[in-house]
């Protein structure tokens, strides 16, 4: 029969990576990690647009300048990846209305105060109601709705971006509050690279080492108290005596993998209580500039009066000068809508948006780059979002293996959920985690074969 790994890690995103190395460097070398695209980086992923590399997934290391040191920062420092330090806080004073002119100060800082007011006052009674348990839908709406076009981009900044300046969140509460892009032409994906080298065969910058396998596709796992077979979309059979799954929280709820024996109900519905939020950053590409540039300017709002329409933009001068590159970011809705149309549909709305705030004469978009998170069935999704105020029960048991089946990820992160360290650390965990079961478990072996 087919031999036999010690572990078989699923997925190669930064936390199967992470979980790996560790296994690897502390003797668990005969494993497997196998991959279900034809790439490492899983939700860290660069790709080349309008002359430069721009990040579809993951681009801020968030989290940098405070009491602790953020350990992908620090990968990125020793790496020398190239970054550039964002400062979202004056997006809120370039907020233009649907006839571009820019709200002026007071009147943006005054419905930011009253929104973040509302939004703590939601919170502090939903947590005296006791709160937790449930899912919270797409996003908590505050206490006295949000009506008018300013109200409902502050509304959507504050929720879908910001919701620090409501609750302490660890990554910023740990880490600092600073936020460092990614503009590397190697892409953020670099760092994985860096770590597969430590323990992967990776001549001349390619991995080719026969324990990452791509393109395959797990859709089979049965478990028993003995070992765990995999199965692939291709008909492969891989044993071992244990697997780290480290695929998304929006595949764990999809039937993409199946289990025999099914997952217990405590696991489950876990699972289901969890939210996936989806997070789509639109690339457009321009023949010239016609965005003001400069200190304070890099990000910009779009008032409309549908809330998450086309509302939060940012200019890549800083990151790439020349480049003549605008991104906006949709979510959730939003963005599960433009992934069902066409490009060029998308692009008609984007340019409608950019018309109404810098005048009818700006020259046409020349590309157009969508990612389709939600519509990746080996990612269902761009990231986990617990429900505010949730218990530590659901990421424990999200967390918690199944007998011989072990899990990681960004969503298994008690503190970073969410978050490309969430993920990194996650790994390191669920990795440990899995060294201490095997010395156990060879522990009881040798003392059993004493024993006859
Ligand atoms: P993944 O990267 O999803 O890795 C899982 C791997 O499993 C994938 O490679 C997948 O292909 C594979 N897989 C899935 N199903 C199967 C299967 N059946 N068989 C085999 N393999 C399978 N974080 C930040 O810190 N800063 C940001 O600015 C940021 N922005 C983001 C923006 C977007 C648009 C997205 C999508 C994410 C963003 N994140 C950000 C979150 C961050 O990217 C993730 O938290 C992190 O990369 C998750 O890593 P992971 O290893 O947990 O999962």
């Amino acid at each position: 029969s087919a031999s036999r790994y010690s572990v078989i890690v699923i997925g190669a995103g930064v936390s199967g990576i992470s979980a790996a190395k560790v296994l690897a460097e502390n003797g668990v070398e005969d494993l497997v990690i196998l991959e279900a695209s034809d790439r490492i980086g899983g939700r860290i992923r660069k790709e080349d647009f309008g002359g430069v590399s721009v990040e579809l997934g993951a681009g801020w290391i968030a989290g940098v300048g405070g009491k602790e040191s953020n350990p992908v920062w620090e990968l990125a420092n020793q790496s020398g990846l190239r970054t550039c330090f964002s400062d979202y806080s004056n997006a809120r004073y370039n907020i233009y209305d649907s006839n571009g002119k820019i709200f002026p100060s007071g009147v943006a800082a005054d419905s930011y105060k009253k929104a973040v007011d509302s939004a703590i006052e939601k919170l502090s009674q939903e947590a005296n109601r006791g709160g937790g348990g449930g899912g919270c839908g797409d996003s908590t709406e505050p206490a006295s709705m949000p009506k008018t076009p300013i109200e409902l981009a502050i509304d959507f900044i504050l929720h879908d971006f910001e919701m620090a300046e409501v609750e302490p969140i660890s990554t910023y509460v740990d880490f600092g509050e600073r936020e460092f892009l990614v503009a590397d032409q190697r892409g953020y994906e670099y760092l994985l690279y860096k770590m597969a080298q430590d323990f992967l065969f990776t001549p001349e910058g390619k991995i080719l080492d026969s324990r990452l396998k791509l393109n395959k596709v797990v859709r089979k796992l049965q478990h028993s108290r003995n070992g765990v077979t995999v199965i692939t979309e291709d008909g492969c059979h891989y044993e071992a005596n244990y697997v780290v799954l480290s695929v998304s929280i929006g595949v764990l709820q999809s039937d993409l993998i199946s289990f025999r024996p099914p997952l217990p109900r405590w696991k489950t519905e876990a699972i289901e209580t969890c939210d996936v939020m989806v997070y789509t950053k639109i690339f457009l590409k321009f023949p010239h500039k016609f965005w003001p540039c400069g200190p304070g300017k890099e990000f910009f709002i779009y008032a409309h009066e549908r809330r998450g329409y086309y509302t939060f933009w940012q200019h890549m001068e800083n990151a790439f000068p020349g480049s003549n590159i605008l991104v906006v970011t949709l979510t959730n809705g939003e963005s599960k809508r433009v992934e069902a149309q066409s490009d060029e549909e998308t692009l008609k709305e984007a340019m409608g948006v950019l018309r109404d705030m810098f005048g009818p004469n700006i020259p046409n978009a020349t590309d157009i780059l969508v990612p389709r998170w939600w519509n990746n069935r080996f990612q269902r999704g761009s990231y986990s979002n617990y429900p505010i105020i949730s218990n530590l029960q659901v990421v424990q048991n999200i967390k918690a293996p199944v007998g011989r089946i072990f899990f990681t990820g960004e969503h298994t992160s008690e503190r970073f959920s969410g978050y490309v360290h969430g993920g990194y650390l996650a790994g390191i965990d669920t990795g440990k985690a899995l060294v201490d079961e095997i010395r156990k478990e060879r522990k009881s072996e040798s003392k059993n074969h004493l024993l006859e």
